[in-house]
């Protein structure tokens, strides 16, 4: 039988060294929610080292709750390779809409992003961001829990890629914006037009600053193009193309 110390030094001594593993990465992917797990999952696949920090303790964001809690979750049938690829099951919904289970999408996301390589610390929010040269190079994280109600300082994540994919609050290009470092304004995302939002966040996916990429839901609030609610093809989509963009744009300056 093996000592209660024992069992505090298997999980000490894992946390750590994936700590330690990825003070510096390829790619910080800030936000577990889908766009960000499907960024991190195409991103580890290729050989990056990619680092997920995600506030909350668990993983998957939006993708739990469907529409008003229900866990039945719409997407477009121009996903379906993706689910394949993921093994969720899905079934016809007409319209070319198919619905899944969103417990069976949210775990296998999580799972095919882990499996890729990419680390999570979850419970770990982006407080800022380091930029230099006019250039994001990593990121000031702090423990959730910790930072808000102690004195407590971050610590940083270097990164040659951050992708800001924290949903509604698109908190990293917020960052920027409040220095006056992005141009535009920035109000947040518009009133719901579902068919529109899904084509407008993918097609604006990309980089905002130099090192600085949004992908989902940041995209429609940054740019403020109109909410989609409970339809998470868009995200899917739109966390695949933040990954190629990522991909090129590192290959660039390698
Ligand atoms: C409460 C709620 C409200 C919604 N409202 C709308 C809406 O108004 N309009 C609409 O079109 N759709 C809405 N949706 C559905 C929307 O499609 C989903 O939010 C979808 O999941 C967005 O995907 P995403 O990947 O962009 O981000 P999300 O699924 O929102 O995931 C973002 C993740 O980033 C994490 N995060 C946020 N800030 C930080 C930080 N500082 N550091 C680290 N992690 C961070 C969050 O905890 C979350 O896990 C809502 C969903 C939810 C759950």
């Amino acid at each position: 039988m093996s000592s209660e110390a024992e069992v505090s030094r298997a999980i000490i001594g894992s946390y750590t060294s994936r700590f330690l593993g990825h003070l510096q990465s390829d790619a910080i992917i800030v936000g577990a929610g889908p766009s960000g797990l499907v960024c991190a999952w195409r991103l580890a696949q290729e050989g990056l080292k990619v680092t997920i920090l995600e506030k909350r303790l668990a993983p998957g964001g939006g993708i739990w709750g469907g529409g008003m809690g229900m866990p039945d979750l719409v997407v477009e049938k121009t996903t379906s390779p993706l689910l394949e690829e993921l093994n969720v099951q899905c079934q016809e919904a007409g319209n070319g809409l198919l619905v899944a289970s969103a417990a069976e999408l949210a775990a296998g996301l999580v799972l095919a992003a882990l499996r890729s390589g990419a680390a999570l610390f979850n419970l770990t929010y982006l407080e800022d961001l380091v930029v230099k040269e006019g250039r994001v190079t990593g990121v000031v994280a702090n423990r959730t829990f910790l930072g808000d109600n102690l004195p407590i300082d971050p610590i940083t994540f270097d990164a040659r890629a951050v992708a800001d994919t924290t949903g509604h609050e698109f908190v990293a290009a917020q960052l920027l914006a409040k220095r006056g470092l992005l141009k535009g304004e920035h109000t947040g995302e518009g009133p719901m037009d579902a068919e529109a939002a899904e084509a407008f966040v993918v097609k604006k996916t990309g980089a905002c600053f130099p090192g600085l990429y949004l992908a989902g839901m940041s995209v429609c609030s940054f740019y403020g193009g109109p909410r989609m609610g409970p339809i998470f093809g868009g995200m899917l989509l739109s966390g695949e193309k933040a990954a190629k963009i990522i991909l090129k744009d590192l290959r660039k300056r390698h």
